[in-house]
């Protein structure tokens, strides 16, 4: 299989043709064409490979055939992340492989003052990368609702639990709407991930590389 093979949108088949991607990683070649259907996912994978544009191009492509608006202080699209530089990376890798489509995405994490993040979310953003602890901070402070949410990606769920987000995690999920597609990634499947992942998924397609 080839990427031109899934049927993913125009815009995103060019954005793979200038980055190089031909050919899918395992990963890829197992989740994207069910994520592009709209069902849930759970990924055991590790960095490396490959699996941030196994979420990220299915779900430009979703955003792309399906053109609403983003909600006001919400988004689309919610990818949580457990470290301001995974975040950061997979932020990156949404600009890139989305440059050709008309969205908008922003990163936001603690440890820098909250106000840009305030701002940047006002009005809204199709795709929005947060760690935890951030996000229920917004949350807080009424500048981020999470009502629209159509997309939840966890990425990296058992190092979110190492570094004790597992109550931010509960809260957060309880906040979005109970109709929506999940995605949901660990390096490692222990008891209380897989009971998490029973718990946030439906039906999903399982993945191990
Ligand atoms: P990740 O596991 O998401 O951190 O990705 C690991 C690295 O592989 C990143 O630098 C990606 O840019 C690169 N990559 C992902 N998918 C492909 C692909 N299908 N072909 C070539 N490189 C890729």
């Amino acid at each position: 299989t080839q990427f031109i093979d899934f049927g993913l949108s125009q815009p995103v088949l060019k954005a793979l043709e200038e980055v190089g991607y031909t050919t899918p990683t395992p990963i890829q070649a197992q989740t994207i064409a069910p994520a592009m259907e709209g069902r849930d996912i759970c990924g055991i994978a590790q960095t490396g490979t490959g699996k941030t544009a196994a979420f990220a191009l299915p779900i430009l492509h979703r955003l792309s055939l399906k053109r609403t608006r983003a909600p006001r202080r919400g988004c689309r699209v919610l990818v949580l992340s457990p470290t301001r530089e995974l975040a950061n990376q997979i932020a990156e890798n949404f600009s890139e492989y989305g440059r050709h489509l008309p969205l908008t995405s922003t990163v936001v994490f603690g440890g820098v003052t909250i106000s840009r993040q305030e701002r940047a979310l006002a009005n809204g953003v199709d795709i929005l990368v947060a760690t935890p602890g951030r996000l229920i901070d917004l949350i807080e402070r009424r500048s981020l609702t999470l009502e629209g949410v159509e997309i939840l990606v966890l990425d990296e769920a058992d190092q979110m639990l190492d570094l004790g987000f597992i109550h931010a995690l509960k809260r957060i999920v309880k906040m979005l709407p109970p109709v929506r597609q999940s995605l949901f990634f660990s390096a490692t499947m222990p008891k209380n991930i897989a009971g998490l992942a029973e718990q946030y998924l439906r039906d999903p397609v399982q993945v191990a590389v």
